[in-house]
C-alpha cells in the first residue's frame, strides 16, 4: 500500500519473526533493505531471497549489543545505498522467567545489553545519519511488557519500559529536525521466540489466549504493517508514540 521507492530501510533482528516480516514488507513497498542480524548466514539467506525476487537487499552480521558493530552497520548501509530513511530497531531476546527475588544479575545484564542498550546504540548511530539528512523515521521495538508488568519478567519488562523512555526522549529532541521516532508494543505474536518460550506449555498458552481479547496470537505481518505505517507519510504527525499492537491485551 505504501511506495517507498528510492528509500532505504534498515531492520535489526531481520533474520526471523517480525524483523523478517518487516524487511520483506519494506522491500515489497519498493525500499532498498538492509537486513542485520546476529545470525549472519540467516540474514544473508533472507537478503538473497529478496534479491532473487527483484528487490534491493543486503544481509549483514551485527550484534547490536556491541556499539561498534551498530555503528558499522549504519556505515555499511550508507556506503551501499547512500542514505538511511527508515529503521526498525527490532533485535531482542527473552530472559528465562524468574521470581523477582531470584532473577540473576547475569540474566538482567544479558537481556538489557541487547534489548535496551542495543536499541539505544542503533538509534544513536541512525540519528547521526538522519540528522545530517534532516529526515528519517525510526521505530523501536518495545512490547506489551513496556506498558504493563507481568509476573516473573522483571528484567525483560525493565528493558522494554526503557525502550519507550529512550524513544520518547529522542522523539521530542528530533521532532522539529525532520526525524520521527516511535515505538511499537507487540502483544503475543506467533514467531520463533514465542514458539521457543511456549514449547510444550499448553497451560501457559491457554492463559495467554484468555488475556488476548481478540482470542488469537498476532502475526509477524501485523507488526510489519504497523511499522510501515509509522514510517510512512500517513503517520506524519505521530511522534514519540508507544503503539500497542496487541489484540487488546493492554486495553483491559
Ligand atoms: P525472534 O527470536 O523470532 O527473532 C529475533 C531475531 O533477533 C533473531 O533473528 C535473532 O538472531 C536476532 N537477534 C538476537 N539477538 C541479537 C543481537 N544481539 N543482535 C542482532 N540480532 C539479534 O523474535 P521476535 O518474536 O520476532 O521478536 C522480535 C522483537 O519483538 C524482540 O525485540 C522481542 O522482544 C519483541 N517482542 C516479541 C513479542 C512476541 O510475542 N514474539 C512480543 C513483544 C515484543
Amino acid at each position: 500500500a505504501y511506495d517507498f521507492t528510492g528509500q532505504v530501510a534498515l531492520v535489526t533482528g531481520a533474520a526471523s519473526g517480525m524483523g523478517l516480516a518487516t524487511a520483506r514488507a519494506f522491500a515489497q513497498a519498493g525500499a532498498a533493505v538492509v537486513l542485520a542480524d546476529l545470525d549472519h548466514a540467516a540474514a544473508e539467506r533472507a537478503a538473497q531471497e529478496l534479491t532473487d525476487a527483484g528487490h534491493q537487499a543486503l544481509g549483514l552480521a551485527c550484534d547490536v549489543a556491541d556499539e561498534e558493530q551498530a555503528a558499522a552497520m549504519v556505515a555499511r548501509t550508507v556506503e551501499t545505498y547512500g542514505r538511511l530513511d527508515m529503521a526498525f530497531n527490532n533485535a531482542g531476546i527473552q530472559a528465562p522467567p524468574a521470581d523477582a527475588a531470584d532473577e540473576t544479575a547475569a540474566d538482567f545484564d544479558r537481556v538489557n545489553a541487547v534489548n535496551l542498550r542495543g536499541i539505544w546504540a542503533c538509534q544513536k548511530h541512525e540519528l547521526r545519519q538522519m540528522r545530517t539528512q534532516g529526515s528519517g523515521a525510526i521505530v523501536n521495538c518495545s512490547s506489551l511488557g513496556g506498558l504493563v508488568g507481568l509476573p516473573e519478567r522483571a528484567a525483560y519488562h525493565a528493558s522494554k519500559h526503557g525502550v519507550i523512555g529512550l524513544t520518547r526522549s529522542a522523539a521530542v529532541e528530533y521532532a522539529a529536525r525532520g526525524v520521527r521516532i516511535n515505538a511499537v508494543c507487540p502483544g503475543t505474536i506467533d514467531t520463533p521466540m514465542v514458539a521457543d518460550m511456549l514449547e510444550g506449555q499448553a497451560e501457559a498458552m491457554a492463559e495467554i489466549m484468555k488475556q488476548q481479547p481478540i482470542g488469537r496470537l498476532g502475526t509477524a505481518d501485523e507488526i510489519a504493517a504497523a511499522v510501515l505505517w509509522l514510517c510512512s507519510p500517513a503517520a506524519s504527525f505521530v511522534v514519540g508514540a508507544a503503539l500497542p499492537v496487541d489484540g487488546g491485551f493492554t486495553a483491559h
